[in-house]
Parts: structure tokens; C-alpha cells; sequence
């Protein structure tokens, strides 16, 4: 029988082949500068759209609460995890979402996880954009309910299977991302909503990339986040009316079999919400570097800080990438299974942090990249 390190080395060349191989590399982030294998980088790969991960006085609330309350939490929230700052956060999360309540958990990852397999059931059916993230499918399988995907933000699509299907199941859930984390796209949340009252069902937002980004719509039943991204820090959460929110509490089991967050994360989020709220400018200063690339480059006019420069093929994704790191520009390269085959692409987010002279920085590059490489964009 080969051995375990044997069947790996084999998987991995296969991956190599592919141009699927993933490495993960160290790198340093400063400002919008990052060190990325010795070398200083202009970075376009960050999701602390507003800057906040490197703010002075969101740093100062991590030192704060941990020098309060320890470097970890040493519990589940359920059991002696969950210190005084839990509740100051879920209360003003819920009031920032415009809801009766949240729930913080250990990631994105983990609220999406612990919220659809709590609420979906055997006699249930959940139907989620194409596009959905990754997690989002984790938290589908999960379930004994039965799903289907409708076409990326096709409410046509999404009608139709609600005629054809929705009276032979229990509860339906829709599912979608407010900011959809590759296109940098936004799903049609009136009409999703509306379908939803019509036919007797609930709509569930991922909004990890839409914080401040989309207004929180009326409609939706649950929004899931994450304190990862425009926040700056770490940890996730779900915010909705009481009763729901007490009875995930009660049942999600990425929330009761997992150690509470350490006390910096949550300070550090709480201080991050608080600028966000009062400096409103963040979100227009990353969203006017977006829309300046886009103009420049002939791209669809962006409605988020998440730009895809859609390239093709892997290999053709790859090359990019690395000649655009060479010229000193980091626009990571997004290949399958993360996004379909054949749109392997440079994923460029924006931030608060990068001024007029950063972007046409990139615009440069990345003609000077387009033009000796001859890559044709799709
Ligand atoms: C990043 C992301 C998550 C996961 O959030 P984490 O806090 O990083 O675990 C969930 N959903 C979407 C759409 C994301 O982009």
C-alpha cells in the first residue's frame, strides 16, 4: 500500500500540472505596501477595504482588551467564554443591520456554517446563487434539506424554481451574497425579496463583502458577516430578529463547540464599527479609487471595492499576475475551483488606504503588462 506522503507528492503534482497548486506565502502588510517574498509590494489584495486593520486606534482596542480581559477567551461563550465586550458588539451590530439582535461567532465562516445547517431540515428547500462562496455550500451539505442553485442573480431563474418546487417542502430559505466576493457584484435584493414574500420564504444575506457597502434592505429575514473584512478584525456574526437569533444561541454547533474569539478581536471590531459609523468618507474615498480604475480601464462601473480583471485561463491568470508582481503590484490571481473554468482572473480590491497615485500606479502596470504579454482579457 503506498504511503500517505507518497499519494500526497502524486495529488500534488497533478495540482502542479493543473495549475491548481496553492501555495500559501508570507506576507506583511503595511498600509497599502505588503513584503511578499523579500520584496515591497503595491497591494490590491486586501479585503480591510477601509483601512481599519492598521489604524492606530483600532490596535490601541485590541491592546486595551487584552491587557482587560487575557489574550484568549479560555471558554465557549456557552461556558465562561463570553466576557462583557460580546454584548456591547452583538447589540451594536444589531443596531447598525437595522435588527432586533446578533450573534457573534468565531468567522464568516463558522456563522454560515452554524446558522443554514441549524435552520434547514430534511423536509426543507434551500436554493442559493450559483456564485455563493464556499462556505455558504459547506453549510448547504451539511443539511438534510434539498437544494438547488439558481443562475447568478437570475430572478427569472429563481422564480421559476420556486413555482415548480416550493409547495413540496417545509420551509425554504434563499440564500445569496450582498457583494459577491469575486465579481465584486451585487445581488437584486428587491426582487429577491419580493419573490421571497410571494412564495413563502426566507432570504439570507452574506453580506462579508457589503458592510457599509450595501443599505441593509428591509426584506431580508438574517444577515450573516464578518468582522474579517471591512471591519479589519476577526470573527463573524448573524443579526435578525430576537427569537431567531436566541434559538441559533441555543442550537448552532459552530457556536456552542467552539472557544470564544480572544478579547482583541472583539475590541478591535467594536472600535472599527465606531470609525466606520463616524467617518462615512471611508467608504467614498474606496469606492471613488474603484470607479477611477474602472473608467480607466474600460470596465463596467463598479459597486463595490471588489474589481475582477477577468483574464481566462489559468495559466494566462497565473502569468499576469506574477509579471504584475515583478513590476511591483500585487493583483492576486483567482483560478477554479474558487471561480468557474475559463475565468481565471486578477481579483483587484480597492481600500481606503490607496490614494489617485496608487491606482494609476496598477492602470500603468498593468498596461505595461497587457502590452508585452499579449494577454487578451475576456
Ligand atoms: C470571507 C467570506 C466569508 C468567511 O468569512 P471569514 O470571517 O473570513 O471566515 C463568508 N462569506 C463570504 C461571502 C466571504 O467572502
Amino acid at each position: 500500500m503506498p504511503s500517505l506522503a507518497s499519494i500526497a507528492e502524486q495529488e500534488l503534482s497533478q495540482l502542479e500540472q493543473q495549475h491548481r497548486r496553492r501555495y500559501i506565502v508570507s506576507v506583511e502588510q503595511y498600509g497599502v505596501y505588503c513584503h511578499k517574498d523579500g520584496k515591497k509590494l503595491l497591494s490590491f489584495a486586501s479585503n480591510d477595504y477601509f483601512g481599519l486593520a492598521q489604524h492606530k486606534e483600532v490596535k490601541q482596542a485590541a491592546i486595551d482588551a487584552t491587557s482587560r480581559y487575557g489574550a484568549g477567551a479560555g471558554a465557549s461563550r456557552l461556558l465562561s467564554g463570553n466576557y462583557p465586550l460580546y454584548e456591547t458588539l452583538e447589540a451594536e451590530l444589531a443596531e447598525y443591520k437595522r435588527t432586533e439582535a446578533a450573534c457573534v461567532f468565531g468567522s464568516g465562516y463558522l456563522a454560515n456554517l452554524g446558522v443554514i445547517s441549524h435552520l434547514a431540515g430534511p423536509r426543507d428547500l434551500v436554493i442559493c446563487d450559483k456564485l455563493s462562496h464556499a462556505c455558504i455550500y459547506d453549510g448547504i451539505r451539511t443539511t438534510k434539506a434539498l437544494w438547488k442553485r439558481f443562475r447568478h442573480n437570475d430572478t427569472k431563474h429563481l422564480d421559476y424554481i420556486l413555482r415548480k418546487m416550493r409547495d413540496h417542502y417545509r420551509r425554504c430559505f434563499i440564500i445569496t451574497e450582498s457583494v459577491f466576493s469575486m465579481d465584486g457584484d451585487c445581488a437584486p435584493l428587491q426582487e429577491m425579496t419580493q419573490l421571497a414574500k410571494d412564495h413563502d420564504a426566507w432570504v439570507i444575506v452574506d453580506d462579508a463583502h457589503g458592510l457599509s457597502i450595501v443599505p441593509h434592505h428591509p426584506g431580508v429575514d438574517l444577515t450573516i458577516g464578518t468582522l474579517s473584512k471591512g471591519l479589519g478584525s476577526y470573527g463573524g456574526y448573524v443579526a435578525g430578529p430576537q427569537s431567531v437569533i436566541d434559538w441559533i444561541k441555543s442550537k448552532a454547533r459552530s457556536l456552542i463547540y467552539s472557544t470564544a474569539l480572544p478579547p482583541a478581536a472583539i475590541g478591535a471590531s467594536l472600535k472599527s464599527l465606531t470609525l466606520l459609523r463616524q467617518e462615512p468618507q471611508r467608504v467614498d474615498r474606496v469606492m471613488r479609487s474603484a470607479r477611477l480604475f474602472c473608467s480607466q480601464m474600460g470596465l463596467p462601473h463598479p459597486t463595490s471595492p471588489i474589481v475582477p480583471y477577468r483574464v481566462g485561463s489559468e495559466p494566462d491568470a497565473l502569468g499576469l499576475s506574477q509579471q504584475l508582481e515583478e513590476e511591483g503590484v500585487y493583483a492576486p490571481c483567482i483560478r477554479p475551483p474558487t471561480v468557474p473554468p475559463g475565468t481565471s482572473r486578477l481579483r483587484l480590491s480597492f481600500s481606503y488606504n490607496h490614494t489617485l497615485t496608487h491606482v494609476n500606479q496598477l492602470i500603468r502596470t498593468l498596461h505595461n503588462a497587457y502590452d508585452s504579454h499579449l494577454i487578451h482579457a475576456a
